[in-house]
């Protein structure tokens, strides 16, 4: 399965992104308004700068304290996040989120930002994927 298939599944839903210099307090109220765990870093809405998930707020709230919150969001986002393409394999893309670590991947295309998959998207994929295989592999063995 590709990426682009999940995007289509996933319906024409707009990237949820925000600038560098937005306070980590109104990130916060972005992720929970939208029931997101990482927002896509961007000036222009469209070219990733970084990536900044729940987890790097709650490593600073522990590290610095509550006066992250004053942060500008490219002070704790990852930049230069790892993207993909539409057409990646499902497999290829869980493969670098479990090497890496993370769980939000922007799907990018000549430079521009065309949709975000996150490990659950990719393991619900996967899933029905290995349904779909088992199903075949039990219809030839049993001649269906
Ligand atoms: P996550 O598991 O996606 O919430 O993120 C865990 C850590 O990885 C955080 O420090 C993120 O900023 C970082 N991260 C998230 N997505 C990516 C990505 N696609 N490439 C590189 N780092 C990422």
């Amino acid at each position: 399965m590709l990426v682009q298939q999940i995007l289509s599944s996933k319906g024409s839903a707009a990237v949820v992104t925000t600038t560098p210099e937005t306070s980590i307090t109104d990130i916060t109220r972005l992720l929970s308004e939208h029931r997101i765990g990482g927002v896509v870093v961007s000036s222009d809405g469209s070219t990733v700068e970084g990536i900044l998930s729940e987890r790097d707020i709650v490593r600073a709230l522990s590290t610095k304290g509550p006066s992250c919150l004053d942060d500008r969001a490219d002070a704790l986002m990852t930049p230069n996040p790892v993207c993909c393409k539409r057409g990646d394999t499902t497999h290829s893309v869980l493969e670098r989120m479990t090497e890496g670590r993370f769980r939000h991947m922007p799907v990018v295309e000549d430079g521009q930002l065309i949709g975000i998959v996150t490990i659950g998207d990719v393991v619900k994929a996967r899933l029905s994927e290995l349904s779909m295989e088992k199903t075949a592999l039990e219809d030839m063995i049993t001649g269906r």
